[in-house]
């Protein structure tokens, strides 16, 4: 039998899948990848190319490591499957070594998905209140711009309208608030002169939405797939203040910046706060199998425990906690931690955020923005005006890196207007010859279409 031919594996597809985000394949076919290493994918012409985001902001660790393809055959030869309605090794283990990242405060509740974590996170809140004798709090803050996942309630709190309104009606009790946006800030103020006012809009919406209806805040601490935006260092600290005192919990999702993105082990570490509740997914594992968590402060968890609510926190899933994965996610952190990845995010988030700097003067580059590998290349038409970059300007940039052999994102929100940044979040594992290549090819395509 003949091996597939690469036009003929592009037709199957067309026949076969329903593909994500269909949009951001620009070309005829979509990349069908074979291969991987490192940094790079391998598609099935046997073309390769430099992965500038990680997959989906997922792969930290990097393609093709044995150890954890081992780890979690290891774990599915001793013991494949199991609930976490009981319990199993694996998931004590990696609560040990998540506790060693986040702090001896929390307990762990294993789920599939960033969005199924943030679900998680949304009930234990609601149920939360209602144990403490307050059953009216249920209302969740949350940004526009941002982006929770895509089950109803993580779409609700979502701050997209392109991701949401043709699966309107929501889920009541969801609200959004500007976004501490400084490029474009929604109060028309600049950072070093403005009085927060995108922190304390949660002051005011929470005394507007009447006092102790609202459960819970809910925000990444730089918000990544909505146009990488990076808050005032101080925003997250009033926000906590805010928080606490009209009583509504602080859910930090660190879906993306978790697990060394940023330079630190969880984004939030950069701003002083201990949140209540915060959400994992992706780069637990680098991306090799599904894995969620949601960490709940020792304090909450104990409002559960020994009481009925405890028994009746209904968040069963069959998968939740798999055996394999919580094994490949120790051997992962495990990796991370030896070869001093978070830190190594840290310095080339720095090197290339310095070494772009002389394609900021472009004429449609407005802003190069980062923290750790989390880089962000602002488009826009006018530098004066900050006018977002026309949609064919941006998806040119991202084809000439393809045409290049490298892969960057691009995101934001296509009904706004605001699909003008592009996305550059590579392995944390990415050598020194992979990062100046990288800088290289994207450096080449702005200036291509400096025009
Ligand atoms: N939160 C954030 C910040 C995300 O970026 C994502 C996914 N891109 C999610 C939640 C949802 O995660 P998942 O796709 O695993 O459901």
């Amino acid at each position: 039998m003949t091996t597939p031919s690469a036009k003929e594996w592009w037709e199957k597809d067309r026949q076969l899948i329903w593909h994500q985000m269909a949009r951001y394949q620009p070309d005829a076919h979509p990349l069908v990848v074979t291969r991987a290493e490192g940094a790079w994918v391998t598609d099935v012409e046997g073309r390769k190319y430099l992965d500038g985001m990680a997959g989906l902001w997922c792969v930290n660790a990097g393609y093709g490591r044995q150890e954890l393809a081992r780890a979690a055959y290891e774990q599915l030869i001793e013991m494949p499957y199991y609930p976490l309605t009981q319990s199993h090794l694996p998931a004590i283990r990696l609560g040990e070594k998540l506790r060693k990242w986040l702090g001896d405060d929390y307990l762990f509740f294993f789920s599939n998905s960033g969005s199924e974590a943030n679900e998680t996170a949304f009930k234990i809140a609601r149920q939360y209140h209602r144990q403490n004798g307050e059953p009216d709090r249920y209302k969740f803050l949350s940004r526009y711009r941002a982006y929770h996942g895509n089950t109803l309630g993580a779409m609700s709190a979502t701050g997209q309208a392109q991701r949401k309104y043709r699966y309107e009606p929501l889920v009541p009790g969801f609200l959004q608030v500007p976004p501490p946006d400084c490029y474009h800030c929604p109060f028309g103020k600049a950072p070093d002169s403005c009085s927060r006012e995108c922190a304390e809009i949660f002051d005011y919406t929470m005394n507007w939405e009447i006092d102790r209806t609202v459960a819970g805040v809910i925000m990444e601490p730089i918000i990544t797939g909505g146009g990488i935006l990076i808050p005032p260092d101080d925003y997250l600290k009033r926000v906590r203040e805010i928080c606490d005192w009209h009583g509504a919990l602080l859910i930090i999702d660190e879906v993306i910046c978790g697990f060394g993105r940023t330079g630190k082990p969880f984004g939030f570490m950069h701003y002083g706060i201990q949140p209540d509740i915060v959400t994992m997914a992706k780069g637990i594992t680098s991306g090799y199998l599904p894995l969620a968590v949601t960490a709940v402060r020792r304090e909450l968890f104990e409002a559960f425990k020994g009481t009925e609510e405890y028994d009746h926190f209904r968040h069963v899933n069959t998968f939740g906690g798999n055996p394999a994965a919580c094994a490949l996610a120790v051997e992962n952190l495990n990796i991370l931690e030896k070869e001093k990845l978070v830190e190594r995010s840290a310095t080339l988030g720095e090197q290339i955020l310095a070494s772009l700097s002389d394609v900021e003067d472009l004429p449609h580059v407005g802003q190069i923005r980062g923290k750790g590998l989390l880089i962000g290349i602002e488009l826009v038409e006018d530098k004066e005006t900050r006018q977002p970059a026309n949609p064919d300007r941006v998806n040119a940039v991202v084809a000439t890196c393809k045409e290049l052999g490298v892969l960057v994102g691009k995101n934001g929100d296509t009904v706004a207007g605001f699909n003008n940044v592009i996305a550059i979040s590579p392995p944390l594992s990415l050598t020194d010859e992979d990062t100046a290549l990288l800088v290289k090819k994207v450096k080449q395509a702005l200036r291509e279409h400096a025009s």
